[in-house]
């Protein structure tokens, strides 16, 4: 690399023009591909790419100009915070709705609502299962191969008795379920 010093500034920064060496041909100006030669493209055959101004700080200034960079950077920093609004994190709905009914394995006598019905065939018949509320709105289950008949309208209300078979959570209601089983309709 040819260079020349043209300037020193008042912060002692040299003003270097400088002529670094063509890459492609490595300063010989010839290129080659080990089969065929030619001038190099580079640099059309001259060896060096054109002049440029290299600055060279005094490590003094080098300093300085790191210090303003990242006060600069700091600065843009807190402008941007500054504009962009502190997000408040939503809080997940987590809390669990309604209650269980009953200790597992007790008998109770309930008014429910009949909320809806829906059924599947197995292998080993058909099977249903009760969506019912208590009059607190609380979801109570019954998984049974038996039908109550058409007489037992969807929205109505009815009496049961009825043994508490499990607690459960139903996690894609996000609701408290109690399953029952050995329903009675009372009324
Ligand atoms: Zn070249």
């Amino acid at each position: 690399m040819e260079r020349e010093l043209i300037r020193i500034d008042r912060n002692g920064t040299k003003y270097w023009k400088t002529k670094p060496i063509c890459n492609r041909c490595g300063g010989s100006g010839v290129w080659t591909n080990g089969l065929s030669k030619g001038i190099c493209y580079g640099c059309s055959g001259g060896g060096y790419k054109s002049e440029r101004i290299v600055k060279e700080y005094t490590p003094e200034h080098e300093a300085k100009l790191e210090k303003r960079r990242i006060e600069r950077l700091n600065k843009k920093a807190k402008e941007i915070a500054k504009k962009t609004p502190v997000k408040i994190p939503k809080i997940k709905q987590t809390e669990i709705k309604g209650n269980h009914i009953g200790g597992i394995g007790e008998k109770v006598e309930l008014d429910v609502i009949y909320e809806d019905y829906k059924s599947w065939e197995t292998p080993f018949g058909w099977q249903g299962i009760y969506i019912l509320r208590d009059l607190d709105g609380n979801l109570i289950t019954w998984k049974t191969s038996s039908y109550l008949g058409s007489e037992v309208r969807r929205g109505n209300k009815i009496r049961i008795k009825a043994t508490v078979k499990e607690h459960v959570v139903n996690s894609y209601k996000n609701e408290k379920e109690t399953h029952v089983q050995r329903v009675k309709i009372l009324d």
